[in-house]
């Protein structure tokens, strides 16, 4: 049997305390258990040469806090306390590269519909974890189809939220393309415009420009993405975020997806067309080089992106009565 991605994790913050992984619990009544009333982020810490940092986690943080915003959720946190412990917790499993996953979600109160009755809680768990698409996919590119399922558009649901319901439309475009034989599909949205991947935005390269669909496309708004439109601007690279048609993926010269958790990844056929010369083309891979190396601190940090985890003693404040601090952070 493969090994659980949370045997290295010891403890899941949860509502301000630091919880033993296997005490980290939610009631079977919880709103979010029933009617998908949850939010959530994915965020990646690398190793530097000066120790574990977590990339955009104040862009993390404020798209959380966003999301909730548009569900009538409010964070009985401040956005201080959620970036402290998001940092808190990478240093609480001592991890020095990791995923991390702030969760807020509604608890149990009542079952009806109507959420307004159930509390906010928050949890922030942190675990190691790899290449999202394959260990090969960076280098040799993956291979994706597009969906049968939409994206659902703006009159259904807010495509800009993360929300734990959202998800279950990500699900089955993943599955079918899975179960297809592809690692990844592509969404259209309600007016068949491309949109993006099941967890992750969509770009092309066409004639030398690099193209993304743009928010009105109901993708969600990718930090990863911004952060590809800035390095290709700092790069040179003419960057246009506009409607696209479907066609365009089978003449495009060079495709690449963007997420957290599958950073830059290169496409290397879509519907069994080749894209391109069927490998990664110049563009992605200076793209991929440029985001490795200022995500792992190998480039100065010229935009502000990373945030150090403290390692040292502690300057640091729980929110609430930790489980047994010593224990936690010694
Ligand atoms: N779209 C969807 C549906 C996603 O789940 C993700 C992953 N969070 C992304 C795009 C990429 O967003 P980000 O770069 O912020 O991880």
């Amino acid at each position: 049997m493969a090994t659980s991605p949370f045997a290295q994790v010891r403890f899941i913050w949860q509502n301000g305390r630091f919880v033993p992984f296997d005490q980290a619990q939610v009631h079977l009544l919880s709103h979010v258990l029933h009617y998908g009333s949850g939010w959530f982020e994915g965020i990646r810490c690398y190793r530097t040469p000066d120790g574990p940092a977590i990339f955009r986690l104040h862009e993390h943080i404020e798209r959380l806090i966003s999301s909730c915003k548009i569900f009538r959720a409010e964070i009985p946190y401040s956005y201080h306390d959620l970036c402290q412990a998001s940092l808190d917790i990478v240093r609480a499993n001592a991890f020095d590269s990791c995923y991390i996953r702030p969760l807020v979600y509604r608890g149990l109160g009542t079952l009806g519909v109507n959420p307004l009755n159930s509390p906010i809680e928050v949890a922030i768990a942190a675990w190691p974890w790899g290449k999202y698409l394959g260990a090969e996919a960076e280098e040799q590119g993956v291979d994706v189809c597009v969906s049968s399922w939409r994206r659902p558009g703006p009159r259904v649901y807010p495509a800009n939220a993360k929300a734990v319901g959202g998800y279950l439309n990500s699900q089955l475009i993943k599955m079918e393309a899975v179960m297809s034989g592809y690692a990844e599909g592509i969404a259209l949205d309600e007016l068949g415009n491309l949109s993006e991947g099941s967890g992750e935005n969509l770009f092309l390269v066409y004639e030398g420009t690099l193209f993304t669909p743009p928010i009105s496309a109901s993708i969600l708004p990718g930090v990863t993405r911004a952060t590809v439109i800035t390095l290709a601007e700092d790069l040179g690279i003419p960057v246009r975020k506009e409607l696209l048609p479907r066609g365009l993926l089978y003449t495009c010269d060079e495709m690449f997806l963007t997420g957290t958790a599958a950073e830059v990844t290169p496409v290397r056929s879509v519907d069994r067309l080749p894209v391109g010369a069927g490998e990664p083309g110049p563009i992605t891979r200076r793209l991929i080089a440029e985001f490795q190396a200022l995500a792992t601190g190998q480039k100065p940090d010229r935009h502000g992106w990373l945030t150090p985890v403290p390692t040292a003693s502690l300057p640091f404040e729980p929110v609430g009565p930790p489980a047994d601090p010593q224990a936690v952070l010694q």
